[in-house]
């Protein structure tokens, strides 16, 4: 049960400020919040991802590229590309690594409105710091494990990240059904989706990139969202654009979108 427990509450952690600071925040400025909020999100993301927490700045624009060349052979991380999900992960991580280390520069217009945190940031690099978050991790299965085969998961902990990123950019772009049709091969995989907090809404995402509800359709749920919604109400974000589905747009930081919505409502 605390196996279980933890295992739920890493994989959940991690996915979800992974959706919510690296790509709704970091990489498409969906929504806005105060530089403190901002330093314990960023923390909290760094907590939950632990071991394979993934440098901002390298997400953002890796993430970018993406959507501007997306199942092109200009897409750093698309199945079209590649043979299987392990080699396209490797190439996705070599181009990671160039841009977390700063090795290689993007195109200037991907740069810009990328929050950065170098000191926490270095901290998520260094291998120190990731031998301690398996260490811990391995010490609560040895308290905690009831059975041998627990420790199976041990693996899926150290590389949780990578492990979603794998789901979301290699199934998200194969599997599923497409409520809009667009130049790429994105598709959205389940209509509730509980595996990576509404990342798989990929064919969703790709035709309105900048609305922070990932879910369109009724039957549709993209659970981060929902929380989203929450912190809005409470004053912990503000919404740039109004998501579909908010009608009062009291959260809602744009003036101009502001009006509109109003007018419309
Ligand atoms: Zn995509
Ligand atoms: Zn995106």
């Amino acid at each position: 049960m605390a196996i279980a427990l933890f295992f739920l509450l890493h994989w959940w952690g991690s996915v979800f400020f992974q959706t919510l600071f690296h790509h709704r925040y970091a990489s498409h400025r969906m929504f806005t919040m105060g530089p403190r909020t901002e330093r314990v999100i960023h923390l909290l993301a760094y907590m939950f991802q632990g071991s394979s927490y993934l440098d901002v700045r390298a997400y953002a624009l890796l993430h970018r590229e993406h959507h501007a060349f997306s199942d092109t052979p200009r897409d750093p991380h698309s199945p079209t590309n590649h043979g299987n999900v392990f080699t396209m992960m490797w190439a996705t991580n070599e181009r990671y690594q160039a841009y977390a280390k700063r090795k290689r520069e993007p195109e200037a217009r991907f740069l810009g409105g990328i929050p950065e945190w170098p000191w926490l940031d270095r901290l998520g690099r260094s291998w120190t710091a990731r031998i301690g978050w398996m260490g811990f991790y391995t010490a609560f299965y040895l308290v905690f494990a009831t059975a041998w085969w627990q420790f199976l998961l041990l693996p899926v902990h150290f590389a949780m990240g990578p492990v979603h990123g794998a789901i979301v950019n290699w199934w998200g772009h194969r599997l599923g059904y497409r409520n809009f049709e667009s130049r790429d091969q994105s598709r959205n995989t389940l209509v509730f989706d509980v595996l990576t907090m509404g990342e798989l809404f990929q064919n969703n995402h790709h035709h309105s990139s900048r609305n922070a509800n990932f879910a369109h359709r009724w039957f549709e749920i993209d659970p981060a969202f929902q929380l989203m919604r929450l912190m809005a109400k409470v004053g912990i974000i503000r919404f740039v654009v109004p998501p579909k589905g908010m009608v009062d747009g009291s959260d809602v930081e744009d003036a101009t979108a502001r009006t509109e919505l109003q007018q419309a409502s």
